[in-house]
């Protein structure tokens, strides 16, 4: 959700609205001033209902960023940086720069939105009590208790247990601190997300076709909310399967056993044409049959003007040995991916795979080799991964 409008910062994080806030506000101001204050407060001018009307959508915009900083205020506390609150037509987005670390930092960072949700409730309540018992200002108790129920529906909604709601990340973190597997507890409450909000949007569709229970505007953001909630779902799951298969598959599964090598005074021309088709592989380049002195993959050459290919060497073109990338066998591609910056994965790149138990180069990795465990999966599938080339018994390069 992209800020229309920058509205400033609070304790350093940037606050946004989204134009689609605005609608909000129009059809709170207008349902207030025409419908819930004359009943409130028969005697008021047309002036001071939509004053009133005005200070009171004010206060709810201000209760959602209440909610909002609520997860932003967790998240810090567990070392998670906020990168900014956005408000818009279904409330309001705290953007983290990353998944929360652990268990309990999942359960607190989403916990609290709803708790300063139904603290701020309470308070209203209170408030409302307070001015009714002491007072005859009965428009202030009025207002009061239409932000009292308001907070307490926000608090209570956002906790039920499907993804993307609060109560999903809740779900996400009992369940992750039960069975220690994080993707598979997100992917439990995106699916429920998923189920949750398609079944919103047929039973809406259904109610408002067939009766009259419901205003074409309740079916229209009832629906819109479902789908909202289908689709940041369906994304989740697929984001939690890609994750789970990245942290199931190693590299000595994704790279290529034993390339052959190429002779250091190949010319590109002659190296392009000994190169098969297929997924670009990285090759060590020797001198004299000895150690390699690099590595290098078309993808690297793949630029060079066609007449220069015939007089360069893939020598002058190559990763030079001390400046590859390099990796055990063993480890995850998740953990690999997570370690490395985006220049060292620059499509030309070769990644030296090493075995563990002897430390000898056994294998090399190109970024496109890569790229297939990143292809959407079924979104009902555990972790469809592509069946990975067999890894050959490890030996020298
Ligand atoms: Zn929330």
């Amino acid at each position: 959700m992209r800020d229309t409008i920058r509205l400033g910062r609070i304790a350093g994080i940037p606050i946004g609205i989204n134009w689609s806030i605005l609608a909000v506000a129009a059809y709170l101001v207008i349902s207030l001033t025409f419908g819930a204050l004359p009943r409130w407060w028969p005697s008021a001018d047309l002036q001071a209902r939509l004053i009133t009307g005005g200070s009171i959508t004010f206060l709810f915009f201000a209760s959602i960023l209440g909610h909002e900083l609520g997860h932003a205020a967790a998240a810090r506390r567990h070392d998670v940086e906020v990168d900014g609150i956005t408000l818009w037509v279904l409330g309001g987005i705290a953007k983290l720069r990353r998944q929360a670390p652990t268990p309990r930092a999942e359960f607190d960072i989403a916990f609290a939105g709803p708790a300063v949700s139904l603290a701020l409730g309470a308070a209203f309540a209170g408030a409302a009590l307070g001015i009714d018992r002491w007072s005859t200002w009965s428009l202030a108790a009025s207002a009061a208790s239409w932000l009292a129920i308001t907070n307490a529906f926000l608090g209570v909604s956002n906790l039920i247990p499907i993804a993307p709601l609060d109560g999903g990340r809740v779900l996400t973190a009992l369940l992750w601190r039960r069975s220690n597997d994080a993707e598979h507890a997100r992917l439990t409450s995106a699916r429920a997300g998923l189920v949750a909000g398609t079944a919103v949007v047929v039973l809406t569709a259904g109610v408002f076709v067939f009766t009259d229970a419901l205003s074409w505007w309740v079916f229209v953001l009832t629906a819109l909310t479902g789908l909202f909630v289908a689709h940041a779902a369906w994304r989740e799951v697929i984001g939690a399967v890609i994750r789970a298969r990245l942290d199931d598959v190693t590299l000595g599964a994704v790279m290529t056993s034993r390339p052959g090598s190429i002779p250091s005074d190949q010319t590109i021309d002659g190296y392009l044409r000994s190169t098969a088709s297929g997924p670009a592989v990285g090759r060590p380049v020797v001198h004299w049959g000895a150690d390699p002195i690099g590595y290098i993959s078309p993808l690297a050459v793949q630029s060079m003007p066609i007449p220069e290919r015939s007089w360069t060497t893939v020598t002058e073109a190559m990763i030079p040995v001390d400046e590859v990338v390099r990796a055990w066998s063993t480890e995850s591609v998740s953990n690999f991916l997570d370690r490395s910056s985006e220049e060292v994965l620059d499509a030309s790149a070769v990644i030296v795979v090493h075995d563990p138990t002897n430390g000898l180069p056994i294998g090399t990795i190109t970024p496109p080799q890569i790229d297939p465990l990143f292809a959407t999966p079924n979104p009902w599938g555990i972790s469809a991964a592509p069946t990975p080339p067999p890894t050959k018994i490890p030996a020298p390069l």
